[in-house]
């Protein structure tokens, strides 16, 4: 579904990935954990189409479309949503204004009102949230949980196939954790998709079962394995990823 291919970014002039591979087939639920400021959020917007990081080289195919040469908007009418790390407040525009201008954009035919409205208000009870937010501004006054659940009432609504979770965990409390991930496994059993998570911790690659974890660090992923790595980083941290680590475990060794 999503294959990166020797992909190298930068962003004012800082090299932040360099040849980074990554293959998620359809279905699949992978995990990416590493230090922060090591590029995480760069893959998320990268993939997405932010135009503030500039690929340098390297492709990312999408279901056989070479999605660099895709703007954002058209990235996301094929069906990739991010779940921002720190979702942004638009004061002054509704959820059910936004919600209704993108399901037009991305199918070319108009809402049938009576339908939408029953389907914001049955996601609204399935995430908890009161059913005041469908006429809230996007995010506009919510707590860093309420913008999380909130961007998955835009999932539901749009319907994406590819679902990028930048540190989906952060803002959460225990409770809300639980819910957003039953929440999101009811989704992924019911769509045919794949997710991308970025976290620090194996608590959400447990929730969601991810099935492959990997380790980013200089830019590229230098160690992937099952939810036992995530177990092991999660106990012993990055430190033997790191360089001066591992010239002084290699002196010991000589
Ligand atoms: P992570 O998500 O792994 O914590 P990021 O991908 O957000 O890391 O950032 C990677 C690096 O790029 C960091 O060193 C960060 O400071 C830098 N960076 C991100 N955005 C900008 C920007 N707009 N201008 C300059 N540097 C940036
Ligand atoms: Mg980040």
């Amino acid at each position: 579904m999503l294959k990166i291919e020797n992909l190298n970014v930068e962003i004012n002039n800082k090299k932040i990935l360099k040849d980074f591979n990554l293959d998620i087939k359809l279905g699949e639920i992978h995990g990416i954990m590493g230090p922060n400021g090591i590029g995480k959020s760069t893959i998320c917007k990268t993939i997405t189409g932010d135009s503030n990081y500039l690929v340098t080289k390297g492709k990312i195919i999408f279901n056989s479309i070479d999605l660099l040469k895709l703007n954002i908007t058209k990235r996301a009418k094929e069906g990739i949503y991010l779940v921002n790390q720190n979702p942004i407040e638009i004061p002054g525009v509704t959820n059910a204004e936004m919600l209704r201008i993108a399901l037009f954009e991305k199918t070319g035919e108009v809402v049938n009102i009576y339908e939408f409205n029953k389907k914001l208000e049955e996601t609204c009870d399935k995430l908890s949230i009161p059913r005041s937010f469908i006429h809230r501004g996007i995010n506009e006054g919510m707590s860093g949980g309420e913008r999380k659940k909130n961007e998955l009432l835009h999932l539901w609504m749009l319907e994406p196939k590819l679902i990028i979770l930048d540190e989906l965990d952060s803002g959460l409390d225990v409770d809300s954790i639980k819910v957003v991930c039953d929440n999101l496994k009811e989704y992924y059993t019911n769509h045919n998709v794949s997710i991308l998570i970025i976290t620090h911790g194996p608590k959400l690659l447990k929730l969601l079962n991810a099935s492959h974890v990997h380790i980013l660090n200089e830019g590229k992923i230098i160690e992937s394995g099952d939810f036992n790595l995530a177990l092991k980083v999660g106990k012993e941290g990055y430190k033997k990823y790191n360089k001066a680590y591992l010239v002084s475990e290699n002196e010991k060794n000589e």
